[in-house]
């Protein structure tokens, strides 16, 4: 397997002031060309919720996703791929009239 965690951050490590080598090792990608194989959506702690009726269809999200997580059709902003999107909340800044609301993904539970 080319992606591994390894552990995750806890509180505690959040409490303290600590530089990069205190903090746990999270991800590795080992191979080039695997970003397929590696579903970011996994790490996602924040939801990204597309409302169609505010979208205009500018592409801004589309332009802006670091994961390319955007779905567009017919040049349409149609979702997002969950598979991918990481909960970064780029998209949701960027939208010029709010059409993405950020909701934390412990409110959807197991989906
Ligand atoms: S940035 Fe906002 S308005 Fe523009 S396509 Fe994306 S969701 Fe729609
Ligand atoms: S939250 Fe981040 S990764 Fe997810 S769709 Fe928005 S910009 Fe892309």
């Amino acid at each position: 397997m080319m992606f591994m965690i390894e552990k995750f951050p806890t509180k505690e490590h959040l409490k303290k002031k600590q530089d990069y080598k205190d903090i746990p090792m999270a991800g590795k990608i080992t191979n080039a060309g695997s970003s397929l194989l590696n579903k970011t959506g996994s790490w996602r702690a924040f939801r990204p919720i597309h409302d169609k009726a505010k979208c205009i269809n500018c592409m801004i999200c589309y332009s802006f996703c670091p994961e390319e997580a955007i779905i567009v059709e017919d040049g349409k902003v149609v979702g997002v791929n969950l598979d991918y999107c990481k909960g970064c909340g780029i998209c949701a800044k960027e939208c010029p009239v709010k059409a993405f609301s950020m909701k934390e993904e412990s409110e959807f539970g197991k989906e």
